[in-house]
C-alpha cells in the first residue's frame, strides 16, 4: 500500500490523510496511557477491539439520528471518518460517582447520581486537561453558545441511549468522555458531530451484577486482565472479531 501522510499521532490513535478530500483514516493503536502520560503500556489487541466497539456504538447512534464523524470501518485497526475541526473540549457525562468526581466531592464510588452530570475539560496535555465551565468555553471562543447547546443536547441523547444499550448486555455505564467536531458540508453549512471514539478507553463500564470494572480503570489501577475485560465488552456487544483481538493470525495447521 502506498505510504499515507500521517496528520496527527495521539496517545491511542493515529490520523492519516483519507482516500478522498474531507476524509481521514483513524488508526487504533494498542498503546495505553493514563494520568496524562505518566503511566504508559501496551494492551495487545486493544486497538482491534476499540475499533470494533467504537464502530458498533457510532453506527447505533447514527441510527437514532446522532450525527457522527464515522463513515465505515476499513480493516481490523482502521476506520474511515469525516475530517472535522475538533473542538478542544472533553465533555464528560456521569451517571454514577467514580474517578475524579468521587475524589473531588468525597463521594463513595458507585453512588448513583441524582441525574446525569455534564462536565467540561480543556484539552491540553501541558495544562493537564483542566476542568472548565461554559463561561471559559464561550469567553475564550473555544465554542459558541449555540455549539454548547448542541453538544449538551447530543451528550444527553448519547448518554440515555448508551445507558440502555449497555444495560441490555449487563454493563453499567458509569461515566464517559465525548469529543465533538465541526463538520462543514458541501454547502459550507456547519454541523456539530460526535468525533473521536467511544470505547472502554474512555468509558467506565461495570458489570451490572458484580460491579467488576470492565474498562481502562483496570490498566490505571493495575487490576490485571485488561485485554480480557475489553474482549468481554466486545463479546457482549456481539462484535468480538472471530480471530480474537489479534490482527495477525497465528500459524494454521494444514491438513
Ligand atoms: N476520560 C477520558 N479521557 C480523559 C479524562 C477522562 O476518556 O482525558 C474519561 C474516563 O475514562 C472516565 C470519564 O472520562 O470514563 C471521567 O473521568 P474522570 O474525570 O473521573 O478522570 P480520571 O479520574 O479517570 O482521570
Amino acid at each position: 500500500m502506498a505510504r499515507r501522510r500521517k496528520l496527527y499521532e495521539g496517545k491511542a490513535k493515529i490520523l492519516y490523510e483519507g482516500p478522498e478530500p474531507g476524509t481521514l483514516i483513524q488508526y487504533f493503536k494498542d498503546d495505553a496511557t493514563a494520568f496524562n502520560n505518566k503511566k504508559q503500556g501496551i494492551i495487545t489487541g486493544k486497538g482491534v477491539l476499540n475499533n470494533r466497539i467504537s464502530e458498533y456504538l457510532m453506527v447505533r447512534l447514527a441510527e437514532i439520528g446522532v450525527p457522527t464523524h464515522f463513515i465505515r470501518r476499513v480493516n481490523m485497526r482502521e476506520q474511515l471518518v469525516r475530517a472535522v475541526e475538533i473542538i478542544p473540549i472533553e465533555v464528560v457525562v456521569r451517571n454514577v460517582a467514580a474517578g475524579s468526581l468521587a475524589k473531588r466531592f468525597g463521594l463513595e464510588e458507585g453512588m448513583q447520581l441524582p441525574r446525569a452530570i455534564i462536565e467540561y475539560y480543556y484539552k491540553s496535555d501541558e495544562l493537564d486537561d483542566p476542568m472548565i465551565s461554559e463561561e471559559h468555553i464561550t469567553a475564550f471562543g473555544w465554542a459558541h453558545p449555540q455549539d454548547m447547546d448542541d453538544m449538551v443536547a447530543l451528550s444527553l441523547r448519547v448518554n440515555d441511549f448508551l445507558v440502555g444499550l449497555f444495560l441490555g448486555v449487563g454493563l453499567r455505564l458509569v461515566d464517559f468522555k465525548l469529543e465533538f467536531g465541526r463538520y462543514y458540508n458541501d454547502d459550507d453549512e456547519m454541523q456539530i458531530v460526535l468525533a473521536d471514539e467511544i470505547s472502554p478507553d474512555n468509558c467506565r463500564l461495570w458489570d451490572s451484577k458484580t460491579n467488576e470494572k470492565m474498562d481502562k480503570d483496570r490498566f490505571r489501577r493495575d487490576l490485571g486482565g485488561v485485554k480480557e475485560a475489553y474482549q468481554e465488552v466486545a463479546r457482549r456487544l456481539g462484535v468480538l472479531p472471530e480471530a480474537g483481538p489479534m490482527d495477525i493470525k497465528g500459524p494454521q495447521a494444514i491438513q
